[in-house]
């Protein structure tokens, strides 16, 4: 099935006279005949028993997104940041330490260099543009995974995937890979070599700002037994003695990831959330692809505007990344555009009140468009010079796209640059 269809169908098989959308399961248990079926679950867990870490609902939506991205499996987690967190958990202990790219969500840095840290986990930051032999410089013998974004949030930087899995490969660790701007429609980067997807579903796979959610999707093609993860080919005393490697053989890392991860830490989301969640994917395909077109026409608009600076948007001829785009994100790079206003802070703020339409919110990649502007927001604290050492111009917008007449968001821009 091509992507459409699978958005539609996959996931959830009505049985002769059974609902024909998948059901809310609302229950946080599930009763069995014998005493044997139970243990049974406990040595393979092929159906749900408890909804901390399983329920028919999410299981659905699990299906499909793997479907989607061209993995065996995946697993839903109640947020995006719980899904990054789990990511490298499966993988690193205290002692260990894995390499990310500098240009990612903010929300992930403090995870991985303030909380992370805390464990005994440490996050080697590396430029994403850096050269291979750079790269290379930064792994150490402890080193377990590679982490960057597809298209990063804020940056817009478009992540080489093929370098960075060549990296992770060459050094036998797994590459994981956030495709939250990009999702699965624009880019799937297990054909270009990642091992791990992670989403934030809350931004376009939600797509209508109803519930946080995150999900972590396995390729089943990393070599787990290559005598860097005992974690996978020794018994799991906490699992009374399996090997994940033996016993689940592709499926070993999200099997892992659910039955230890989620069995202890519990960040499972809720029925009704996967349910709404679905209603999301169901029309992602074409969603995906209105956003990018109204994008291109807006980021054109700022590119034509006296009033501002800077436009990145990958998507446009004559962008740093356009290059990386065409190979990685040929269908479009999304509806996030950043702008850089003449006038700094001032301008940014007097254009952003005089938006009618761009709603000002904090979130990005919803159906409406939302403008935040982060040296007010999300980096209040930092003065102007530190504001411009970390890449963020006093000036700076992000601006997410949504989908109403693309016209109607070009006229709101134009009368709210109008009033700076
Ligand atoms: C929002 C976001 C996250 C965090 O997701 P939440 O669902 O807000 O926890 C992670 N990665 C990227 C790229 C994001 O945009």
């Amino acid at each position: 099935m091509r992507d459409e269809t699978i958005c539609l169908h996959a996931g959830y098989e009505p049985e002769d006279g059974g609902p024909g959308v998948m059901p809310i399961v609302q229950s946080t248990t599930y009763r069995f005949e014998s005493t044997e079926h139970i243990g049974d679950l406990f040595n393979m867990p092929t159906e749900c028993m408890y909804s901390r870490f399983a329920n028919p609902t999410v299981d659905a939506v699990e299906k499909k997104i793997a479907e989607l991205e061209g993995g065996v499996a995946a697993m839903c987690t109640s947020s995006g940041q719980a899904a990054s967190c789990f990511s490298i958990l499966n993988l690193c202990s205290a002692g260990d330490s894995f390499i990310s790219t500098s240009t990612i969500y903010g929300g992930t840095v403090n995870l991985f260099a303030v909380t992370l840290k805390k464990l005994g986990i440490e996050c080697i930051f590396v430029d994403s543009d850096a050269s291979y032999e750079e790269l290379q410089a930064a792994v150490k013998p402890n080193t377990k995974a590679v982490f960057g974004e597809t298209l990063a949030n804020p940056a817009l930087s478009v992540l080489d995937i093929e370098k960075f899995a060549a990296l992770a490969h060459n050094n036998g660790i797994p590459l994981i890979v956030d495709n939250t701007f990009a999702t699965p429609i624009l880019c799937k980067p297990f054909e270009f070599g990642a091992d791990i997807v992670i989403h934030s579903t809350s931004k376009y796979m939600d797509g209508h700002a109803l519930q946080i959610g995150g999900v972590i999707v396995d390729s089943g093609n990393f070599d787990w037994a290559n005598g860097k993860f005992p974690e996978f080919t020794e018994p799991d005393e906490s699992y009374h003695g399996i090997v994940y490697t033996e016993t689940f053989d592709k499926m070993a890392y999200i099997v892992k990831a659910r039955m230890q991860l989620m069995r202890d830490l519990g960040a499972y989301p809720a029925a009704h959330s996967a349910f709404l969640l679905n209603l999301g994917l169901e029309t992602l395909p074409i969603r995906m692809q209105r956003y990018c077109e109204n994008a291109v026409k807006v980021a054109e608009y700022f590119k034509n505007s006296d009033k501002i600076e800077s436009v990145t948007y990958p998507g446009l001829e004559d962008d740093k990344y356009n290059g990386l785009a065409k190979k990685y994100l040929p269908k479009g790079t999304s509806g996030v555009i950043s702008i850089v206003i003449k006038g700094g802070k001032d301008a940014a703020i007097r254009f952003m009140d005089n938006l009618k339409l761009a709603k000002k919110e904090v979130h990005v990649a919803d159906i409406r468009t939302c403008v935040l502007h982060p040296a007010s927001a999300t980096h209040r604290q930092l003065t102007d010079e530190q504001l411009i050492a970390c890449g963020i111009e006093p000036g700076l917008i992000r601006f997410s796209v949504g989908l109403e007449n693309v016209d109607d968001i070009i006229s709101d821009i134009e009368q709210g640059l109008g009033r700076v």
